[in-house]
């Protein structure tokens, strides 16, 4: 059996703060907010995990109130959810996610993000794709104020 899962996630720029996604450090001017390090790709893949198995989503496992959650590395949100995957009796085949942000260009880091995120799920690179673009200046995407990434991801029983 197969099934997809969605996740999105969005996290607002902020001054003195690290920008993580897909669990590498990107240089840039701002930051991304958050309680954790606000890897906003890792976190919006972590729920297309939980979403594919008809799974609560990461804010009811880790709660941003959680003083234990605070500056968590969102690869360990990652881990945890792959791991509810699998004792449902699934495996990930593969996960396909789009970044949204005015700035910094992110082109350059598709291909470590990628590595990075496949090293993570265990699966091959070939299986993890990462898409970038800006929001045409619109909303407060387009403004610089945010950022945004979607993610899906497909699940199979390892029995056909
Ligand atoms: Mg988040």
């Amino acid at each position: 059996m197969m099934r997809i899962g969605l996740g999105e996630d969005l996290h607002r720029f902020a001054s003195g703060r690290k920008l993580i996604l897909g669990g590498i450090e990107i240089p840039s001017e701002k930051g991304l907010l958050g309680h954790s390090d606000a890897d906003a790709l890792l976190h919006a893949v972590s729920d297309a995990l939980l979403g594919a198995i008809s799974c609560d989503d990461i804010g009811a496992f880790f709660p941003p109130s959680d003083p234990a959650c605070a500056g968590i590395d969102s690869k360990e949100i990652l881990r945890f959810c792959l791991n509810k995957v699998k004792e449902k009796g699934y495996r990930l085949v593969n996960v396909d996610a789009v970044i949204t942000a005015e700035s910094p260009k992110l082109r350059p880091f598709i291909a470590p993000m990628r590595e990075s995120l496949a090293e993570v799920l265990g699966i091959e690179v070939d299986c993890v794709g990462i898409q970038a673009k800006t929001n045409e200046g619109c909303d407060a995407i387009g403004n610089g104020e945010a950022l945004r990434v979607c993610a899906v991801c497909l699940v199979e029983t390892e029995e056909k």
